[in-house]
């Protein structure tokens, strides 16, 4: 038996000639940015294995603990090089942790008081926390503490309105929510230099705010993280970048060693601390899903431009735009019709390692005021590191993409959305004509 041709092992993926070159116009356009991408993800690797080396990893740190969880070598050494990584004082990383609200939440609640005011300098935070913080009336907010949220909403440039900031801060505010990433929201992302200015300009407000950022989705994707800047606090989501694909559950909390003490009495208890927690099985994927973030990152982040340049030049408003600087993982592309959002979803699931076979459909789903689509076959259940796409089914028929553990895999899934597009008619000759 010979070995099939590239175009043959795309033909048996339905992928053909035209989406191809579609495909590889686009990339011919995209050399630099990928050497860039590149050449951070190996900053990056040198960054977490001097991480590694610096909290003495030894192969008796995967071993795990059961129980309370004493004397967790491990979980203290992987705690260590997650500190350092992110050049701060200490760092929580658990599998109790359950998520990346979690992480936020721990941090925020573990650090305020009643009298306390909470405000977000870059507008309205990521949904989830809107219950956490008291926006939308949840029983167990930190409304019902006694803590009181204000947010300074961003100038018509989407960026941050520093006169609105400066009128925000007042003797109660106590803590800054600094959201990096876009996350589903038509702002754009903050870089890590942007958010420096903004913990800088609050402190010179008024010195004792804790400036506390919300992470998730820009881990790695700069070869330093806000906390190297003069944030006291980051929290984010190991089933996103840090957990490189294989973390199957967790978060972490980074930053100044009293915050984070605080954030683990939260955790288990006064008293308790720190000093319980059992890691189960799950170290060995914390420390290689780590030891691989840096590659998968950039995996991610290749996909999303691959994405953009496409789909921009196909006609479609994208965003970013594949020429735009990027400063998180996420890209959304305007589809402009249900048909279109669907297909693309369709061109996604289809790609997928797990659940290839099922087709996504529209369903309601809680907290959105539309039917959602959403595409996933992933490895651990909901991880968006992993390839992904969803979109609310409403105008404009935007869908969020983004993940990819490997380039291949991402390239090749968003070679699926096109030929899906392609095949049920909703690409018109004059969206392939400003490519081919
Ligand atoms: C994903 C995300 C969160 C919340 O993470 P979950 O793990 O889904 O709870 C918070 N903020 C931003 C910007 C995110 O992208």
């Amino acid at each position: 038996m010979t070995g099939k041709t590239y175009e043959e092992y795309m033909a048996g993926f339905g992928i053909d000639k035209e989406t191809l070159t579609i495909g590889e116009e686009a990339l011919t356009s995209l050399k630099k940015r990928f050497e860039a991408i590149d050449r951070t993800a190996e900053i990056n690797q040198m960054r977490v294995l001097s991480a590694f080396q610096n909290a003495h990893v030894s192969e008796a740190c995967l071993y795990g603990t059961t129980g309370y969880g004493y004397n967790d070598i491990g979980r203290e050494a992987l705690e260590r090089a997650y500190a350092d990584l992110f050049g701060a004082e200490s760092a929580l990383v658990r599998p109790q942790i359950t998520c990346g609200t979690h992480a936020i939440t721990l941090a925020i609640m573990s650090n305020l008081r009643p009298g306390d005011e909470i405000f977000s300098p870059v507008g309205k935070p990521y949904d989830t926390l809107d219950e956490v913080l008291g926006i939308r009336e949840q029983r167990g907010s930190l409304a019902e503490y006694g803590v009181t949220y204000r947010q300074a909403d961003l100038g018509p440039d989407g960026k941050p309105d520093f006169d609105a900031i400066r009128r925000s801060i007042n003797e109660h505010t106590r803590m800054a929510e600094i959201q990096r990433s876009r996350g589903y929201a038509s702002r754009p992302t903050l870089s890590v230099e942007e958010i420096g200015e903004i913990v800088s300009f609050i402190k010179g407000i008024k010195s004792d705010v804790i400036c506390m950022v919300d992470n998730c989705y820009g881990e790695f994707v700069e070869t330093i993280e806000p906390t190297h800047v003069g944030a006291d606090i980051v929290a984010g989501s190991l089933i996103k970048n840090p957990g490189g694909g294989l973390a199957p559950i967790g978060g972490y909390i980074a930053g100044k060693e009293e915050y984070i003490e605080n954030a683990a009495r939260r955790l288990t208890s006064p008293g308790l601390g720190r000093e319980v927690g059992a890691t189960l099985g799950v170290l060995p994927s914390f420390y290689q899903g780590l030891f691989l973030a840096p590659s998968v990152t950039a995996a991610a982040l290749k996909g999303a431009i691959f994405a953009a340049e496409i789909y921009g030049k196909l006609g479609f408003q994208c965003d970013p735009k594949g020429s735009d600087e990027r400063y998180d993982i996420i890209q959304s592309v305007t589809l402009d019709t249900p048909e279109r959002l669907v297909a693309f979803c369709e061109g996604i699931q289809s790609a997928a390692p797990v659940d290839s076979f099922v087709r996504p459909e529209p369903a309601p789903m809680p907290g959105y005021d539309s039917d959602v689509i959403m595409a996933a076959g992933a490895f651990v259940s909901g991880s968006s590191i992993e390839l992904s796409a969803d979109g609310p089914m409403r105008e404009p028929y935007a869908v969020y993409f983004q993940g990819g553990l490997t380039w291949p895999h991402a390239k090749l899934g968003i070679l699926k959305t096109v030929q899906s597009l392609k095949d049920k008619g909703l690409l018109t000759s004059q969206n392939t004509s400003n490519v081919l």
